[in-house]
């Protein structure tokens, strides 16, 4: 449905025939971390998000997972490990 409060005319899923349902009822600004994502769309003076209504929120614990501006890390174990390998050498272990 169609935003009637901070981002006028553009969609958003949290919006009903009861106006917003994001807490608070409005979405809020990006945060500094957010500048240069693909995701931030502006509306008058202020720029949000089109995924996430808090983004202050979504960077509290560390990266934000939908950022397009950032690569998630990828921890790569120096040694990998075949599951099925594994659970055949846990078996053969037992007996
Ligand atoms: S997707 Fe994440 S990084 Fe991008 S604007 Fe939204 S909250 Fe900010």
């Amino acid at each position: 449905m169609q935003c009637t409060t901070n981002r006028p005319g553009m969609e958003c899923g949290f919006m009903s025939g009861k106006g917003c349902g994001y807490s608070g009822g409005t979405c809020h600004p990006i945060v500094e971390s957010c500048q240069g994502c693909d995701r931030t769309v502006t509306a008058g003076e202020m720029v949000y998000c089109k995924s996430y209504p808090d983004p202050a929120a979504k960077w509290r614990f560390g990266p934000c997972n939908f950022a397009t501006h950032i690569k998630a890390e990828v921890k790569e174990d120096s040694k990998k490990i075949n599951p099925l390998k594994a659970s055949k050498r846990a078996s053969a272990k037992k007996k």
